[in-house]
């Protein structure tokens, strides 16, 4: 059917375009062994991010949403060795393990790990002054979609790139009145990007052989 041939598709494009990954590879294993969710960007995606934080040639980046560090690792290593990239995560357990694959994947130096809710980070990262980020990268809980935006966009130089990740949720967005979380904070950010004047914006709709989501890339005026 369908899917199995996207899944298949995928398969290949990882073994063109990604290939066999050591780190990446190992902190998807990492992922697994240790119960987290699987719910790292694909390979593909993954190399998108590497790709986009290149063509931004962004030094600073803002990930919101770390997980086992998967994309993290992708977009440290666009940034150079006097790069920067914060990634926030919730889950001190999902923090810990996102910490060894980057300090394996030999980014301990570039990547700032920092445990708590984003919500609660981020005013903290505008007090430090490490803000204005080149690339900000949103996938946490879709349920605070609107607020990241507006702090990516506060957080951001004009001209940098704010990615926005499970955008479509298997185009559940189109449901108005659906109560699953995800579908909202998807529909609720598709709704605050068309709406915000300091964002141009773009959303792309995605296949792979996690199904069918989407990225929203907007960049800052
Ligand atoms: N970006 C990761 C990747 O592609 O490799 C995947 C991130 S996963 C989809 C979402 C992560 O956001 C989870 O690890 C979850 O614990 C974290 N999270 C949930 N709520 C959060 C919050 N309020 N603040 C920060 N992180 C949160």
């Amino acid at each position: 059917d369908v899917l199995s041939a996207i899944a298949g598709v995928d398969v290949f494009l990882k073994d063109l375009f990604v290939g066999d990954d050591e780190h990446l590879k190992s902190a998807l294993d990492r992922i697994d062994e240790n119960g987290l969710p699987p719910a790292s960007v694909s390979p593909s995606q993954g190399k998108f991010l590497y790709v986009l934080a290149k063509i931004a040639n962004a030094r600073n980046i803002l990930e919101i949403g770390t997980l086992g560090g998967y994309s993290t690792i992708a977009m440290a290593r666009a940034v150079g060795s006097n790069g920067h990239v914060i990634t926030l995560e919730y889950e001190p357990k999902h923090a810990e393990i996102a910490k060894e694959s980057i300090e394996r994947a030999g980014l301990a130096d570039i990547v700032d790990v920092r445990i708590g809710a984003a919500l609660e980070s981020l005013p903290k990262i505008k007090e430090e002054g490490l803000a204005p980020f080149d690339l900000v990268f949103i996938d946490a809980d879709k349920e605070n979609n609107v607020e990241y935006i507006s702090w990516a966009v506060e957080l951001s130089r004009p001209g940098a790139v704010v990615v926005v990740d499970n955008i479509i949720w298997n185009g559940a967005v189109l449901d108005e009145k659906s109560e699953d979380p995800n579908a909202i904070g998807a529909r609720d950010a598709l709704l605050a990007l068309s709406a915000d004047d300091r964002l141009e914006t773009t959303v792309l709709q995605t296949v792979s052989w996690k199904g069918w989501d989407g990225f929203a890339v907007a960049v800052v005026k």
